[in-house]
């Protein structure tokens, strides 16, 4: 309960300051932002994860359940050819939004990519960072 609360704090603290820096909102930013803020949170959730399992970030978001809770959390907002997923029975890597690039990688590894939204090419690292295709920070580092 305690982690939840930790990533769903993050998450809100980052949405918000994304949200406030951008010009007036369009649904695409809209999204993109939504889309940058859950792949932050699954970044915390990856790196919780790792501290009960030897400093290694998990190989699969099946791996992650307890801490990421919320199965939606992987379906990327721009994603409009799939549906949400409800619950992690209906989980599977075809209906997700997002691919875990590197599987079971030490979370001191920051320099490889772990995480990566299939619709927008954001990537994202062990230390919290996302970047868009073009290489810009997206979000820092600070986990
Ligand atoms: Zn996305």
């Amino acid at each position: 309960m305690k982690r939840w609360l930790l990533i769903f704090g993050a998450l809100l603290v980052i949405g918000v300051a994304v949200f406030l820096t951008t010009p007036p909102a369009t649904k695409r930013r809209v999204e993109q932002v939504d889309c940058i803020s859950r792949m932050y949170g699954t970044l915390c959730a990856a790196k919780l994860w790792s501290e009960d399992n030897g400093g290694r970030l998990p190989p699969d978001f099946i791996s992650m359940t307890n801490e990421l809770s919320w199965p939606k959390i992987l379906f990327c907002p721009a994603d409009h050819l799939h549906q949400p997923m409800t619950n992690w029975a209906t989980f599977t890597a075809n209906n997700c939004s997002y691919e875990i690039v590197t599987p079971g990688i030490y979370k001191t590894n920051t320099n490889v990519v772990f995480l990566r939204c299939k619709i927008h090419g954001y990537v994202g690292y062990s230390d919290g960072r996302v970047l868009d295709d073009s290489g810009k920070v997206l979000v820092k580092g600070r986990l």
